[in-house]
């Protein structure tokens, strides 16, 4: 499976009139950008990944339901599957593999031995550790066995998906089976998370890259995921942004305001604590391919603390969606307060307490709708910001 044309990579035999090769030279392009990485790095990656000597990739499955493998596959223009299968050397992969029982463990044994230390593992789905993980089994072994046997031989571990960085669902409330992520079973080791239910595929290919041509992982933040995907809220950057700044909400799914996109957070969007590029990098490069994009509020599946544990519908603190109801007093360096610093200052305080009370009367609904927690305190200068659980953590 790994080198399915003998060796020769996708940049073989392509003159540069191919479409092929565009289409290549794009999808790294914006793996490349996904990382951050210049626009020089264009040609060292794609030098790299024509290289024989591709990234042997080792792939996982535990508890999961193969979304993040199918959301890979199931990319359609230009064909991300095909194209990954030839960017690195996949391995094994149990969905993808046509070996199965002895073969398949062969094959995973016979990969490891052949680039340990070098290869890159990729874990999709949680590791339950309860009754000492029976409830997981591959050939016999248990999920947390295979995970702390593979795992040492590495080169670089990615967690892709919610379940395998942080549980996931199967780590819902009451967590039968005690599902866990990876990095809480690695302890010490750099684990890079791709939160995401499913992950989005560019984010795994620009990691994985950057691995294979400068030998380094990307900036990750405290939960492990990469920096250039994982900084900004998705409130930042949702085409829905400009409703939601002039109050313009949807209430119920299916009548004008949702049809006409308007804002989705009183129907329980947490996009504005949910860090995540999926506005930036759609599902497929198709254009709208993501949550909001077709109409349903953000679930905060990158979130470790907010999908599938805070319920669908209710609302999110706003982070510093207010400004802050004091300043620090402006004064001459005499130490005395000058007349217009303290009208202009006045007047400031008088215009920022008004917005924020229009702000505040925004999210109040008609009847019975809580608006946002700790909005209209915040307005009355008692209380400080409700914390960002994305800030948490
Ligand atoms: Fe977009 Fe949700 Fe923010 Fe509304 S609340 S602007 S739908 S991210």
């Amino acid at each position: 499976m790994g080198d399915r044309e003998g060796g020769k990579g996708l940049l073989s035999g392509l003159d540069s009139h191919s479409p092929n090769r565009r289409e290549f030279l794009k999808i790294i392009t914006i793996a490349a950008a996904s990382v951050g990485l210049p626009v020089s790095a264009v040609g060292k990656m794609a030098e790299a990944a024509a290289k024989k000597g591709k990234p042997s990739v080792i792939w996982l499955h535990f508890q999961e339901c193969t979304g993040c493998t199918e959301s890979l596959l199931r990319t359609s223009h230009p064909a991300l599957s095909s194209l990954i299968l030839d960017l690195v050397s996949l391995d094994y992969h149990e969905t993808l593999f046509a070996a199965a029982g002895f073969q398949a463990e062969d094959a995973l044994n016979a990969a490891i031995k052949a680039n340990a230390g070098k290869f890159v593992l990729v874990v999709e789905g949680a590791i339950p550790v309860k009754d000492n993980g029976i409830y997981c089994k591959v050939g016999g072994k248990t999920a947390l066995q295979i995970l702390n046997e593979v795992a040492p031989q590495a080169g670089a571990i990615i967690a892709i998906g919610s379940c395998a960085s942080f549980g996931g669902i199967p780590a819902a409330d009451p967590n039968p089976t005690g599902a866990t992520g990876v990095p809480q079973i690695l302890k010490g080791k750099t684990v890079v998370t791709l939160p995401g239910c499913p992950a989005n595929p560019y984010n795994l290919l620009g990691t994985v890259l950057q691995f294979a041509t400068y030998g380094t992982l990307p900036a990750l933040d405290e939960l492990g995921r990469p920096r250039f995907a994982y900084t900004r809220v998705i409130h930042e950057d949702c085409p829905r942004r400009p409703h939601f700044d002039a109050g313009r909400f949807a209430e119920k799914f299916g009548e004008g305001a949702h049809r006409d996109g308007h804002c989705l957070y009183k129907l329980g969007c947490k996009g504005p604590v949910t860090h995540a590029n999926c506005s930036l990098l759609p599902f497929g490069e198709m254009p709208g391919a993501w949550p909001i994009g077709i109409g349903h509020p953000c679930v905060g599946c990158t979130e470790q603390k907010v999908a599938f544990r805070i319920p669908m519908f209710e609302v999110v603190p706003i982070h510093n969606a207010t400004p802050p109801s004091t300043y620090a007093p402006v004064a001459e360096s005499g130490g005395k307060l000058s007349i217009p610093a303290a009208l202009g200052a006045g007047a400031a305080l008088g215009a920022l307490a008004g917005a924020g009370l229009v702000a505040s009367r925004k999210f109040s609904g008609k009847s019975g709708d809580q608006g946002v927690p700790g909005e209209r305190r915040r307005v009355s200068g008692k209380e400080g910001p409700p914390a960002d659980p994305g800030d948490e953590k």
